[in-house]
């Protein structure tokens, strides 16, 4: 396999949890795992957000300062991470013992993928349809989509983060929910023992 786990978006949920696996990459637990993140940012709704309600963060903060910044952050603090920019995924299929990722330009294979895509549809990637159902808190009228899953697993191996799981659409919360994703799978790394990542001041 090309990735032990493959964050697929870069907005909001897909972001924390690269951050979050990032950090946990010099672990003992985490010693030669591969993790990488398809940061596209196009089309994440922070491009148009303008941010005043989010704790921690400076009112008036631009959505797509935060993107940047985020970004910058993961190769400057967590460089295992690797990222791969300027591709779109049109494709997620099952193989064994993982997924295969279809990009507009390269297809990579992985143990397991998070997919934080975001919640609008119409939904284009192809091969999770049978997951498919409409958002399920989130104004009918305005047509979002979720997959469905239990607490982000939408099967073994395969994740959901952000609005895409079914959250309302609040930065925290996206941000939240693909923090939590990552702490899942540094649990099952760490052989099901809870972990997470926590730096301390000296
Ligand atoms: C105008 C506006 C104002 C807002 N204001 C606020 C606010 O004041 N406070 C607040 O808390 N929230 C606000 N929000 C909501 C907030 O922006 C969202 O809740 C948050 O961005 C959702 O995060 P997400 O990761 O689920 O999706 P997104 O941030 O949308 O990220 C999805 C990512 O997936 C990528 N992607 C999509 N398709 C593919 C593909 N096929 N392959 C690879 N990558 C793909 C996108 O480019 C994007 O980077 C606002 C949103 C909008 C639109």
């Amino acid at each position: 396999m090309d990735f032990d786990v493959l964050i697929i978006g870069g907005g909001a949920a897909g972001l924390s949890c690269a951050l979050v696996i990032g950090s946990g990459l010099d672990k003992a637990f985490a010693k030669n795992r591969k993790a990488g993140i398809i940061l596209h940012q196009r089309s994440s709704h922070l491009q148009s957000a303008l941010l005043n309600n989010v704790f921690g963060i400076t009112p008036g903060t631009k959505g797509m300062d935060v993107l940047k910044a985020g970004a910058d952050q993961l190769t400057e603090l967590y460089p295992k991470m690797q990222q791969i920019t300027k591709e779109k995924v049109k494709e997620v299929a099952e193989i064994n013992g993982g997924f295969r990722v279809v990009t507009n330009k390269n297809e990579y294979t992985a143990e397991k993928v998070v997919i934080a895509v975001g919640y609008t549809s119409p939904f284009r990637i192809s091969g999770l349809e049978e997951y498919l159902i409409p958002h399920q808190k989130a104004k009918l009228s305005k047509d979002r989509v979720q997959l469905k899953n239990q607490d982000h697993l939408v099967k073994p191996g395969l994740y959901v983060a952000g609005t895409l799981a079914g959250w309302r659409s609040q930065y925290a919360i996206a941000s939240g929910s693909g923090a939590a994703v990552a702490t899942d799978i540094l649990t099952d790394w760490n052989d099901g023992e809870h972990t997470k990542v926590h730096d301390k001041l000296a």
